[in-house]
């Protein structure tokens, strides 16, 4: 596992709810899935790769659903399971409505742990140019 510089600002990031979860949300709707059938594959293997490197998959708490589980789901209600748990489908499968990530600290991803939005990074730019 390797880490660089973690951020974190648990009441900033606690009242956005997560945005930034919105892993499986295409780009051009406000996540950061990179839009594309080919790429469906290799961007949910990278997650359970990272998650299987930082803990999360073996730490005992279950994920809200399996990506896989969403592609073909032609009656929505795979979907509605996710939503009827406080998940969502264009969210990780570790974010809940209600708390945001559902993983302690330590076992999310590092790109996770390092991660600081564009308003956070705005806010911070801003502060130091007082
Ligand atoms: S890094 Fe930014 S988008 Fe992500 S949870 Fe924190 S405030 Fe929200
Ligand atoms: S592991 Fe946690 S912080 Fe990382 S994308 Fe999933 S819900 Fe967000």
């Amino acid at each position: 596992m390797y880490a660089t510089k973690e951020y974190y600002d648990p009441e900033r990031c606690r009242a956005c709810r997560g945005k930034c979860c919105a892993i499986y949300l295409p780009i051009e709707k406000g996540g950061s899935y990179p839009s594309g059938w080919t790429w469906v594959d290799e961007w949910f293997e990278n997650w359970f790769e990272a998650f299987e490197d930082s803990g999360a998959a073996s730490c005992g708490i279950e994920p809200l659903f399996d990506p896989y589980d969403l592609l073909f789901d032609e009656d929505r209600s795979a979907h509605t399971e996710v939503y009827i748990l406080g998940g969502d489908p264009g969210y990780c499968q570790y974010w809940r409505y209600d708390v945001g990530c559902l993983l302690p600290r330590k076992y999310r991803p590092p790109g996770c742990r390092e991660y600081r939005c564009a308003d956070w990074l705005r806010d911070l730019q801003q502060a130091n140019a007082i």
